[in-house]
């Protein structure tokens, strides 16, 4: 029977003692075992994971490792739960805690941060000093499910209640897997940025932060806002989600289009989500004197970049990984409030005993994938459900 000290459950949601869990193996391998279902301790509740969505991020862990780090070191063959990006159903309540109720629908940030660092006291839980040490002797607190700790391709995960966001109910559990996208795009713009109304944009690279990104800056009043990619489909869901301008590199040099579309000025920010090779250098050229360049992808080669270009401009540059100051929950307001429509860049749904084919499908872009979403019920296993 599933219990633990001073833990609430309900009737209405009996939750089992045992679930499904795929855990990582060797790099690249997947294997759905048993697992007991955890149990939330003071300011925690567990959730009932109803949708997980896959992220580039959890492709790289699965094959490198890294950003992840168990216990210290590689996530390899360490019974480790990977997934970040999932949704569900509060379904028993910690010691202590009354904020949320069971029953109740929420999407989840990834970082719960130690609470009594520099970076943490700041609000910045995602840069937080203690990250992965939360294990043996040294546990600190730090929590980052799918990272440092169990994630989300699983039936049941604890996450601290700091970073659970309430859904209504009209929105699907698709979208609310979107929330930290678009939380992240968020967090990058307004809080690490600082950008108002009227100031202009590009994003470079359509990926699902790149997209989201497009339709959060247009909804915070950026204007204009260009999103420069190599395929036109994207560009137009660019488009779809409020995009003034898209930019085809195959066909225009990026930076010149830019500058063109933008009465030959540059612009105030730069949200790099392309990764590409030249993409640091070429942001550092869409940018005004003053402005600014938000790095959110992870190229794997080092990047050659033009300092004194930077120096003599006064160009801010900085990198951000995660969603920080709470700005999911600002996302979620635009989202609730249907400033843009999320699930333009939802795709595909398996079931989760697909996880493998839903993770090619993400990888290998088949059939136009762009988000990929899991879930445990509902779903028929072996089904390509496209909306
Ligand atoms: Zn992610
Ligand atoms: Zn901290």
């Amino acid at each position: 029977m599933y219990a633990g000290p001073g833990v609430k459950t309900s009737p209405d949601l009996p939750v089992p003692a045992t679930m499904k869990a795929w855990v990582l193996g060797n790099p690249g391998e997947l294997k759905l075992t048993e697992k007991p279902v955890p149990v939330p301790k003071r300011a925690e509740v567990l959730v009932r994971i109803d949708a997980v969505a896959i992220c580039a991020t959890d492709l790289e862990i699965i094959d490198h490792g890294p950003p992840a780090s168990i216990q210290g070191g590689m996530p390899f063959n360490k019974n480790f739960t990977p997934g970040h990006e999932y949704m569900g159903t509060v379904a028993a309540l910690g010691p202590g805690v009354d904020e949320y109720r069971i029953g109740q629908r929420v999407t989840v940030e990834i970082h719960a941060g130690c609470g009594q660092c520099k970076r943490c006291r700041e609000g910045m839980y995602t840069s937080c000093h203690n990250y992965g040490l939360n294990y043996g002797d040294v546990d600190k607190g730090h929590r980052a499910n799918g990272f440092t700790t169990d994630g989300g391709f699983c039936e049941y995960q604890v996450n601290n209640i700091n970073t659970l966001v309430a859904i209504p109910d009209a929105m699907s559990d698709e979208e609310a897997t979107l929330v930290v996208t678009a939380g992240t795009a968020m967090y990058g713009l307004t809080e690490l940025g600082g950008l108002v109304a009227g100031e202009s944009v590009v994003v470079t690279g359509p990926g699902p932060i790149g997209l989201l990104g497009v339709a959060v800056a247009k909804a915070l009043g950026a204007q204009p806002v260009i999103l420069t990619g190599t395929r036109d489909n994207r560009l137009r869901i660019g488009r779809e989600l409020g995009a003034d301008h898209v930019v085809n590199v195959r066909n225009e040099d990026a930076v010149e289009a830019v500058k063109r579309l933008n009465g030959g000025k540059g612009v105030d920010y730069v949200v790099e989500c392309s990764g590409a090779p030249n993409a640091v250098n070429d942001a550092v050229h869409m940018v005004n004197r003053g402005g600014k360049v938000c790095l959110a992808a992870f190229p794997h080669a080092e990047t050659p970049v033009d300092v004194a270009h930077i120096v003599r401009n006064n160009i801010y540059l900085y990198g951000i990984r995660g969603e920080g100051k709470s700005a999911t929950h600002r996302a979620e307001a635009f989202m609730s409030q249907k400033r843009f429509n999320a699930t333009k860049i939802h795709t595909h749904t398996f079931a989760l005993d697909d996880l493998p084919t839903a993770i090619r499908y993400a990888k290998e872009r088949i059939d136009d994938a762009i988000k990929v979403v899991v879930k445990a019920r509902g779903v028929a296993a072996h089904r390509v459900a496209a909306e």
